[in-house]
This record gives C-alpha cells, sequence and structure tokens, in this order.
C-alpha cells in the first residue's frame, strides 16, 4: 500500500506500513500539527495498491489531538472517487478508539481509495463554486485582499435588499461542513424559482465569505492559519500580520453595517448541530435575543436536524474575540454561530452517512428560511 496527502488539504504522516501478508497491509500513521500551532485533528489521505486487497489504519497520536473527545463515537469518512468526485461518495467507515489509537479496516475492492476526518472541500473547490456563483447576474464578487501567503479573499455579495446579513465559513479550515453548508446555501439563494430567497434578497444583502482561512484549508490544517492564528480569536484585536483575514472582513463589515452574522463551523465532539447565541455580551438588547428566538424556532421546524436541546453551557460572560460575540456587540445584530458535527446526529442518526456534505447542504438552504422569520 502507499499513502498520500501531498494535495491541498491533505494531512497525514506515515510510520510505517507493515506487510500482512495476501494483500493484508496495515498503517501506522500520525496527523501533522497546524504549521505554526500546536492544534492537530484533521486528516485527509489517499492510499492506494492492489485490487482486492485488505486495509487496515491506525492514527497514533489520535488520544493526543486538540479534541481527543472527537474520537469517541466518531466513524472515518471514505471516498473511491476522492476529493474532486461526487459528494455523496462520502461514506461511514466503522472505527473505533481505543489507547490514544483511532483504527478502521478497509476492503479496498478497486485499490484505491481516500480517508479523512470529514469529507474535504478544498480551496480549488471553493474558487470553482466562487467561480460559477459569480455568474449570476444578482451576484457581486470581489477580492477583499490577499492572504498571507497570496491566496484571494473571496467575497460574494447577493441582491440589493436593505438589511446586510454577513454569513462566513471556514474560519477554522478542518471544519468543512461549513463550506458544504454555505454551498446548498448558495444554491438556494440563486434559485429565481424559489420564494424565501427571493423576498430575502428583496428584504437583504447577503455577504458571503465561504473560506476565511484558505491558507489553512489548503496546508491541510485544523483550526490556524499561515501564521498559526486561530483566527476565531482575533475578532477584538485583528492585525494585518497575523489575522489579515479576519482584518479585511472586519472592515468591510463596518463599512456595510451588520444585521444579521451568521459564522459557519463544526464541532468535534458534539453529535449535533446547534447554534450559540450571543446573549451574553455587554449591550444585548431584548430584540436581539426575540430575534435569535425566531430564527432558532423556524429553523428547528424547516431542518429537523437542527435542535435546541444540546449545546454548549451558558456562560455568563461573552469572549469577544470570538467573530458572532464580536459582532453582536460592535452592531447590535442578531449574531450567532453555527455548529454542525464531525460525528451524526444523535437527535437524527444516519449511520451509513453520519453528518454528511447532503445533510449540511439542506441545513444551509434551511438557514435562509430562518434568515428571513427573522428579519
Ligand atoms: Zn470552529
Amino acid at each position: 500500500m502507499e499513502i498520500s496527502a501531498d494535495f491541498e488539504g491533505g494531512n497525514i504522516e506515515v510510520v510505517a506500513i507493515d506487510p500482512g501478508g495476501e494483500d493484508r497491509d496495515s498503517a501506522r500513521l500520525r496527523i501533522r500539527k497546524d504549521g505554526r500551532a500546536d492544534f492537530f485533528q484533521w486528516f485527509c489521505f489517499k492510499a492506494a495498491g492492489r485490487p482486492g486487497a485488505h486495509w487496515s489504519f491506525a492514527i497514533e497520536n489520535a488520544g493526543a489531538s486538540s479534541y481527543p473527545r472527537g474520537w469517541e463515537g466518531y466513524d472515518v469518512v471514505a471516498s473511491t472517487e476522492g476529493p474532486g468526485g461526487s459528494p455523496d461518495a462520502w461514506v461511514r467507515v466503522p472505527s473505533s478508539y481505543a489507547d490514544g489509537r483511532l483504527s478502521w479496516s478497509f476492503a479496498a475492492a478497486g485499490g484505491e481509495a481516500w480517508f479523512a476526518y470529514f469529507a474535504p472541500y478544498s480551496p480549488a473547490r471553493n474558487q470553482a463554486l466562487v467561480a460559477h456563483t459569480a455568474e449570476s447576474p444578482l451576484v457581486r464578487h470581489e477580492v477583499l485582499g490577499r492572504t498571507l501567503e497570496g491566496r484571494p479573499l473571496d467575497l460574494l455579495s447577493v441582491g440589493q435588499g436593505p438589511k446586510p446579513v454577513w454569513v462566513i465559513a471556514r474560519q477554522h479550515p478542518g471544519e468543512t461542513m461549513a463550506s458544504w453548508c454555505v454551498e446548498g446555501l448558495l444554491e438556494r439563494l440563486l434559485d429565481p424559482q424559489d420564494a424565501v430567497s427571493r423576498a430575502l434578497l428583496q428584504r437583504a444583502t447577503l455577504h458571503l465569505v465561504p473560506l476565511m482561512n484558505p491558507d489553512g484549508a489548503a496546508a491541510g490544517h485544523i483550526r490556524s492559519n499561515a501564521a498559526g492564528t486561530d483566527l476565531n480569536r482575533a475578532w477584538r484585536n485583528a492585525t494585518p500580520e497575523a489575522s489579515p483575514e479576519v482584518w479585511f472582513v472586519r472592515e468591510r463589515m463596518k463599512a456595510t453595517g451588520v444585521s444579521l452574522f451568521l459564522d459557519v463551523h463544526g464541532d468535534e465532539a458534539l453529535p449535533y448541530v446547534f447554534v450559540v447565541d450571543a446573549d451574553n455580551v455587554p449591550s444585548v438588547t431584548p430584540e436581539m435575543v426575540e430575534r435569535r428566538q425566531r430564527f432558532v424556532s423556524v429553523l428547528e421546524q424547516t431542518d429537523p436536524d437542527f435542535q435546541t436541546r444540546h449545546g454548549y453551557p451558558p456562560s455568563p460572560t461573552a469572549n469577544l474575540d470570538i467573530g458572532s460575540k464580536w459582532a453582536a456587540e460592535a452592531f447590535g445584530c442578531l449574531s450567532m454561530t453555527l455548529e454542525q458535527p464531525f460525528k451524526d446526529c444523535a437527535n437524527s442518526p444516519l449511520p451509513a452517512l453520519g453528518w454528511s456534505p447532503g445533510r449540511c447542504k439542506r441545513l444551509g438552504a434551511a438557514c435562509l428560511t430562518a434568515m428571513l422569520a427573522a428579519l
């Protein structure tokens, strides 16, 4: 068996490949740290060998990763088509976590397969999404600036309505479910036969940054950019040197104003879709709370994968370094972090797929109904 991670979003190191005879190879692996930070959790690699081989894999440093609880009840995703193939080709492979090692087996009928923490979404796929979306007459595309490694930070603005709505995704580059969610949101938003989208675009202009951390996404990071910065801890004191991605977006948000801010993420440990509210910011108003309640109750009815029973425990004080807290305080707007699982929804399980690109996309589309209600 040969293993490679030398592609956009790839991340794995091979400790050893032990030939077991009769094409029963087993690979001992480690996840690389984010380049300039100590985070690690994301992995994505290709394995190739003889058709019909039986492979086994063990990630030996899983227990030392940033979120070791993420491996409990978690199943690896695999595809025989790879990152450029169909999103629906990513299926779950039963996996086990014990003694700090994540392990699984795979029957490689065709002799090659890709394995990842979640269905990957590369900067190249994001560029294709941006180019395709920008063809719509409803859309204005701008490059807000360049990342530390020179990649474009794309902004898509849709519609002409008076209320500015901001949606950003992938501050944490390993949370690829955020990109799938935004892809589903955009597809529905640009559907001229969708009455919710048309009504929303009469009331609002949507500003979308579908990939906030292209350098981290290219390098296969879980959490940081090329400078080692966790962007979602950089909002209060963003700088062009350490967090240019946040700097550019924050400046533009100040120029447009913000009526609604949605920051799309994934959570390693919790098997639920949920929002983190900003009810604990110093300047919260009853109107902000009421609009958030309307958003979540409509989203819960529109997409039952989303739920409100499970989430982070409430905190008395807000960390204004976090994007959604900073935006709530700066603009007095409805502002939320949307969290999706790496595992499955325990309230609505689908074990063969777990949380999947298709479910992410439907959640993104459903968010438009909730936004319309909240505006
Ligand atoms: Zn995140």
